[in-house]
């Protein structure tokens, strides 16, 4: 499977990266729709595309704008938008207001909050509500027949529970999360983020085959922002750091 990083930082833009949207062309599966978005057109290959809110924060729906002109360059059939009905909502009601934005868009709008598991193309979903203002949700995609699994978890601060551990077990690609390293953790927990020795924790725990670092502070612009050898010291996967137009495989 493949995974295209279109943008990888939280909260706002930097000069090197885009907020936070991660593309699975194979299967049409947009997960979070930040400002990255803008890179999507020239990478879909289905007829469907489908996009999985995480939550409602601005760095992760203001890319659901820039869909008209994305679909206009690569039309699809169906295009879908998945997440909580509060988060939905709040999209529809604000980001799609007149006033913000005076055009509508050609989509369905498919709540989550009552399906325990669902099916997207080749996928099968479930999540999970993790810890952040106003809630968010983690993303479990499996597609059965190449027996291949990816958990999507961003803003959260770090689940380490056995019921996170069992429901991410060796998944072949965790995506967690780091906004913060070790020096900011208290900042973390009070903003509803993860730092980077709880991210080895979560890793520790799930096994995955790949690790993939994502949701950077856009403030970091050096090459290691959140100390990975600290996570790579305690785990025994590869792990990655998210760059903007990275292409991973699993
Ligand atoms: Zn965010
Ligand atoms: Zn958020």
């Amino acid at each position: 499977m493949q995974l295209h990083c279109l943008g990888t930082v939280g909260y706002h833009p930097n000069a090197q990266r885009h907020t936070s949207c991660y593309f699975l062309p194979e299967s049409g599966l947009l997960l979070d729709a930040g400002t990255g978005v803008f890179r999507l057109a020239p990478l879909i290959q289905t007829d469907s595309l489908d996009v999985l809110l995480s939550h409602a924060h601005l760095d992760h729906t203001c890319g659901l704008t820039f869909l008209l002109d994305v679909l206009f360059e690569s039309p699809v059939k169906t295009c879908r938008i998945w997440g909580e009905k509060d988060k939905l909502d709040a999209v529809r009601k604000h980001l799609f207001n007149d006033l913000i934005f005076p055009a509508s868009l050609n989509a369905e709008w498919m709540e989550i909050d009552s399906l325990d598991e669902f099916q997207i193309a080749d996928t099968t979903i479930t999540h999970r509500p993790q810890d952040h203002p106003g809630g968010s949700v983690a993303y479990r995609v499996e597609w059965p027949k190449q027996q291949k699994q990816l958990v999507y978890a961003t803003d959260n601060t770090g689940d380490t529970s056995d019921e996170m551990a069992q429901w991410g077990h060796e998944c072949d690609l965790l995506m967690q999360e780091c906004y913060f390293r070790d020096s900011s953790a208290e900042w973390a927990k009070k903003t509803g983020h993860c730092w980077t020795s709880r991210v080895a924790e979560v890793a520790q725990r799930i096994h995955p085959k790949k690790l993939l670092v994502t949701h950077i502070n856009p403030l970091e612009l050096c090459d290691d922002p959140v100390d990975l050898d600290v996570i790579r010291n305690a785990v025994d996967c590869p792990v990655v750091l998210a760059e903007d137009e990275m292409m991973i495989e699993f």
